[in-house]
């Protein structure tokens, strides 16, 4: 597998520090809020990552952390706190605030077909092991305590801009946003470890420190939760690209400083979604959500279709316009795999050579878009059915579009049926068939009812639904 790395800006051969187990790493939500579909594009290409490895036959350990303290609204260490913000909005508790929006964060991803990290940690679990880190940096003379808050300190490092490529723009994210410069910081650079004081009085969460009764900086969330799961050696750290700097500058500036060695090989960075004004955002413009798309009508998984198309190292735009038409192929996608038939018996060396192609394909830097063009190669191609379904089912578990639909088995017969048409006789049947497991058997008979008023009988059989044109 080759993946693009951020630190050496070139696309390497992946190779884990432990034969074939890999550690891999994302930066989870600070959870004050919905995603917006931008924010989960990161989540969802590192998704795809994660799976890929495994598809390749790597044996993946993925740990996330859930930000609920101590990050500010500057990722420099300014303006307001997230949390806090979150809080006075709708007149919760931090906590309430924290447990809502985390459950709203993994539902948004199971919608999508992102698989939770196999650990999930939120920040306020970790406060001894960010204490201790923080006790070690100061040992070791790479922070200091200044205003009774306890600071990095950036001028000890060789290198500080590990990535290399900050822009003006970005160096001077401490003085954006209308927020004043921490006049307790040495250098511009350095960042916060430990508050005791800040302007936030108020703060709802404190735990005692040998600095004081205070609350953690952000960055040091991910260098300790990291370490507690994964060790003092890490193989794939991920984010969105705005993570680059200051967050992930500052990650590997305190665990190397507390190690004393390279923390993590390979940086992945996701790059951002779009909307036609420009970044996306939480506060202005339309607030992107799934459940935004879904009350539109919109399946999400033809989101991911639509983050699949393009590739992770390019901004992608979003409109409704490119939704629909990716909507639109998804629809026809689905039912077209759905009629195939299932005949002859399953080649398997004719799988495994596609398995094969499509870990080169895809695993070249997460090329996801070949995949889809992979995956309409093998729909032309003429392998027998029962085959092409068991390749199609293969690429799948990557590229996770829930392309094999139970529901649509049974519509092998109406092959001639216009796709728009099928594609909604089986969306009403997955919806007949929701309603009977909920036991809401007048919404069932009203769905029947209505696909006859169509014209399209449907049957209960022991094989699933079936149906067809009256
Ligand atoms: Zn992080």
């Amino acid at each position: 597998m080759k993946i693009y790395n951020s630190l050496t800006k070139r696309v390497e051969d992946f190779k884990p520090n432990d034969g074939n187990k890999v550690s891999m790493y994302t930066c989870g939500p600070t959870v004050y809020h919905f995603a917006h579909i931008g924010n989960l594009r990161s989540y969802l290409m590192e998704d795809v990552l994660e799976k890929l490895l495994r598809y390749s036959g790597y044996d993946v350990k993925r740990v996330m952390n859930i930000t609920d303290v101590g990050h500010l609204s500057s990722d420099a260490d300014t303006g307001e706190d997230k949390m806090l913000k979150g809080a006075k909005r709708e007149h919760k508790t931090v906590m309430e605030i924290a447990k809502f929006y985390t459950d709203a964060f993994f539902a948004d991803c199971a919608k999508l077909n992102i698989k939770t990290p196999d650990v999930v940690e939120p920040a306020t679990n970790c406060i001894d092991e960010f204490i201790n880190m923080i006790k070690v940096l100061l040992e070791k003379g790479y922070a200091y305590v200044s205003g009774e808050n306890v600071y990095f300190d950036t001028s000890k490092l060789d290198t500080y801009y590990v990535f290399g490529n900050q822009n003006e723009d970005e160096l001077m994210v401490g003085v954006r946003d209308d927020v004043s410069e921490d006049t307790n910081k040495r250098n511009r650079n350095d960042f916060v470890l430990w508050f005791t004081k800040s302007k936030f009085e108020d703060q709802a969460l404190k735990w005692d420190s040998p600095w004081g009764v205070g609350y953690p900086g952000w960055h040091i969330e991910c260098s300790c939760i990291s370490m507690k799961h994964l060790g003092e050696y890490m193989d794939i750290h991920c984010g969105g690209v705005d993570n680059m700097f200051p967050h992930h500058t500052n990650e590997i500036a305190q665990s190397e400083s507390f190690t004393g060695h390279k923390w993590c090989n390979y940086w992945f960075h996701v790059h951002h979604l779009n909307d036609e004004t420009g970044k996306m955002s939480k506060s202005k413009g339309e607030f992107l959500t799934v459940s935004l798309l879904e009350s539109k009508g919109y399946d999400p998984l033809a989101y991911r279709l639509f983050a699949l198309q393009s590739h992770y190292r390019k901004p992608l735009t979003f409109s409704y316009d490119a939704l629909d038409q990716v909507a639109s192929a998804y629809k026809k996608l689905k039912n077209k795999i759905n009629n195939i038939p299932d005949d002859g018996s399953v080649d398997e060396n004719v799988v495994k050579e596609w398995h094969d192609k499509f870990a080169e394909t895809v695993g070249n830097d997460v090329n996801t878009a070949m995949g889809i063009t992979l995956l309409y190669d093998v729909l032309k191609d003429g392998m027998n059915g029962s085959t092409k379904k068991a390749v199609i089912k293969d690429f799948d578990y990557v590229l996770g579009l829930n392309l094999i639909d139970e529901n649509a088995e049974a519509s092998n017969e109406n092959a001639d049926v216009d796709p728009e048409l099928a594609a909604f006789v089986e969306d009403m049947i997955a919806k007949r068939k929701e309603a009977k497991k909920a036991k809401d058997f007048a919404l069932a008979d009203s769905i029947r009812d209505e696909l006859l008023s169509k014209g399209v009988v449907i049957e209960d059989t022991r094989e699933g639904v079936k149906w067809h044109l009256a």
